[in-house]
């Protein structure tokens, strides 16, 4: 028998496992590798298994939170690849927000219908630039943490915004900081492989991105009972199998703390004068299947999410891989972590998303299920009850297209 009948046979027979299954069993790292491997020439069984158990979650809905942008500092003692993000210090465009300019800016995001504050920032900058640790100390903070900590109480106490504080690697006594004024945190695994730390690689030159230390984070996250998104980064340099063990790292944490509310599958994105302008972008299928294998891999329990801005034009497709939230879209902000790449308009979103026959919802920076499972810290409690419907989701009459 020729290989590649076998093995199509052998991926078959997993997939009607899986499928007659109404949750599936916990698939192997082993696995779920073959199933990208061998998925790749036909994707349509994976996509077709994935959309079968989105079904089983929510029906007909999309979900996307409606957010502004808020980048607290551009400073980051990291060095990926593949970022434009980050500045050394003394580049003009380096800049880190005061609370004058994060209110401004809060305040137009409340302006404009907006109910999550998503505040990203470089990982420790101040453990590198001694200028940025004096900046912090003037003001009477000790790290950018503890800003970050204040700038999240400050924007919920005078705007109403939940915020989500997305600021890389977390020890626990970081996270019990920003818990009391963080609906939800985040932080992207990207990847489990400890090989892209090496010279020329993604994460050279970037302590924050050993494996290691995020997996950890994850971990205090659920000890916390913080609900957490994280997500893995596709298309920079990692080989399927390590895509494939860090969905299933994922999944394992998950499955001992209960708390990861959403996992993005992102693809990257090439950009000028960054050490990988010249690299590969991994293409619109391989992100399907990859997407199609994080909802096999985590059920119908686990929110998969695909960043809409990153596939466009023709974004409208990534609904067929299981995926069931387009993650954070800004009116008034732009994603500046990738500002070549504009959202789409709300309005955009709610039509791509009906002429593919589901209907587009608004939720919170924090999920249902874990509003209701008692997730939410005491002084964020009452505004999320105003602000959702009897399904957890964004009250229609509260939600601005
Ligand atoms: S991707 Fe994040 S951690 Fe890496 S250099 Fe950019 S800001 Fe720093």
């Amino acid at each position: 028998m020729p290989q590649g009948v076998f093995i199509e046979a052998a991926v078959c027979d997993m997939l009607k496992v899986l499928a007659a299954t109404a949750i599936p069993e916990k698939i192997t790292t082993g696995e779920a590798y073959r199933l990208l491997r061998d998925c790749s020439a036909d994707s349509r069984p994976l996509l077709e298994q994935a959309a079968r158990i989105r079904a089983q979650r929510t029906g007909r809905v999309i979900t996307y939170s409606r957010k502004v942008f808020l980048p607290l500092t551009n400073l980051c003692r990291d060095r990926c690849g593949y970022c434009t993000f980050a500045r050394l210090p003394d580049d003009p465009r380096a800049h880190t927000m005061t609370p004058e300019e994060v209110l401004a800016a809060a305040e137009a995001g409340r302006e404009a219908g907006c109910k999550e504050a998503l505040f990203s920032l470089g990982e420790r900058p101040e453990l590198r630039y001694p200028a940025h640790k004096r900046w912090l100390e003037e003001r009477g903070y000790a790290s950018t943490i503890s800003y970050l900590a204040a700038m999240c109480r400050l924007v919920f106490e005078r705007t109403g915004l939940l915020p989500h504080a997305n600021p890389g690697t977390m020890s626990p006594d970081e996270m019990e900081q920003l818990r009391p004024f963080n609906a939800s945190m985040g932080m992207m695994l990207e990847t489990v492989s400890d090989r892209l730390l090496r010279r020329g690689e993604a994460h050279h030159g970037c302590p924050d991105k050993t494996p290691a230390a995020r997996l950890a984070t994850l971990e205090a996250a659920g000890r916390l009972r913080v609900p957490f998104t994280t997500g893995i980064l596709i298309g920079i340099g990692e080989t399927l199998e390590e895509r494939a063990a860090s969905l299933c790292a994922i999944r394992d944490i998950h499955a001992r703390h209960g708390h990861i509310q959403e996992v993005i599958i992102q693809n990257f994105r090439a950009k000028a004068d960054t050490r990988f302008a010249g690299w590969p972008e991994p293409d619109t299928d391989s992100l399907e299947l990859t997407a199609a294998l994080a909802r096999v891999i985590f059920g119908p329990e686990v929110n998969i999410q695909i960043p809409p801005n990153l596939t466009s034009p023709g974004f409208g497709r990534l609904l067929r891989s299981g995926i069931n939230d387009w993650g954070g879209v800004s009116p008034v902000t732009r994603d500046f972590i990738n500002p070549e790449r504009e959202w789409p308009a709300i309005r955009t979103l709610r039509e791509v998303t009906g002429q593919a026959g589901f209907e587009l919802r608004e939720r919170l920076a924090v999920y249902p299920e874990f509003v209701r499972a008692g997730f939410v810290p005491e002084a964020l409690r009452d505004r999320v009850a105003r602000m959702v419907d009897s399904s957890g989701l964004v009250r229609p009459r509260e939600e601005r297209w």
